[in-house]
């Protein structure tokens, strides 16, 4: 189910971060275009249930933890982007990959460090104690190579690096599970805000998606493999500025979800929860997920 017979399923998600839902449909974007003419393009939304337990704040790490773990903030326990004291009690899906089957090959492409080492607690008994079987982050610390400056122009080359590695590395290897993070967008939004920087960093952005699908296509027609590509993002914006979030407005709340997976349920284009994610990537690649765990999801997912 969720793959087609007889093919090795697999995964991979990518996070672009703070593209306003509204700004993204009036940009040209051919290569989300050519994914979503294959699957789907919706939007929908981050922040829990307003007024509930589980509204979370409309912050970059939060929502990663969410899309990770199937989870609202009051469940996983990140609050912030300071990644105080995550609850890893609820399970993030390469955890559950490596529960499943071992020999399942999983991958992180970032451009901020802490996805891996916080989120993921990759390595941390208390996260299950796995590591993941390739990482390339870290570019943001080093401060020689890519030197800051105020225009965030490191963060630009450092998403350009990240995004052809992993496209080399996914059209070499085929991971069963890739998770590929790019950051320049956020920086150029809190920066201009709406405006023609912002039109040209999603151009770029889209630019390195077309990276991304390049690869899987060629791994699809060359290995006879059957990928799911996920593309989203993590908050919106602020309607009078575009600079800001965290908040519960409905602009912040809304994000967008783009899937090349042709077999997409109703509730797809009924505004899903970035909490949907994860019970659809364990669809797609068969893992079975522990009762304990399978209980807490705040998820369901979108693929049949
Ligand atoms: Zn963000």
């Amino acid at each position: 189910m969720g793959n087609a017979a007889g093919q090795v399923p697999k995964a991979i998600f990518v996070i672009v971060d703070g593209i306003p839902a509204d700004v993204l449909e009036i940009v040209a974007t051919p290569n989300l275009d050519a994914i979503s003419a294959v699957g789907g393009y919706t939007r929908a939304y981050v922040g829990g249930a307003i007024d509930t337990p589980s509204e979370s704040p409309t912050v970059s790490a939060v929502g990663y933890m969410s899309l990770l773990t199937g989870t609202w903030a009051n469940k996983h326990n990140v609050w912030n982007n300071y990644i105080l004291k995550p609850d890893y009690d609820y399970w993030d899906i390469f955890r559950l990959a490596k529960a499943h089957d071992e020999s399942l090959e999983t991958a992180i492409f970032s451009t901020w460090t802490d996805n891996r080492t916080k989120l993921i607690g990759d390595g941390l008994q208390r996260a299950g104690g796995n590591k993941l079987d390739y990482y390339f982050d870290g570019f943001e610390k080093d401060t020689e190579r890519f030197p800051h400056d105020s225009a965030k122009n490191h963060l630009q080359q450092i998403d350009d690096l990240v995004a052809t590695e992993a496209a080399r590395y996914i059209r070499e290897n085929g991971p069963a599970l890739s998770w590929v993070y790019l950051e320049h967008t956020d920086a150029v939004g809190h920066q201009h805000g709406d405006s023609p920087e912002m039109t040209q960093a999603i151009e770029l952005m889209d630019n390195r998606i077309g990276l991304l699908w390049t690869a899987v296509t060629s791994r699809q027609i060359e290995h006879g493999e059957d990928w799911l590509l996920i593309v989203t993002t993590d908050h919106g914006r602020d309607l009078r500025t575009g600079k800001n979030h965290g908040g519960q407005s409905e602009r912040e709340r809304t994000i967008w979800i783009v899937t090349n997976h042709d077999e997409l349920k109703e509730s797809f284009y009924l505004s899903p929860g970035i909490v949907d994610i994860m019970p659809s990537i364990a669809t797609h690649i068969n893992l079975a997920i522990p009762p304990h765990i399978a209980k807490a999801l705040d998820g369901q997912s979108f693929i049949k």
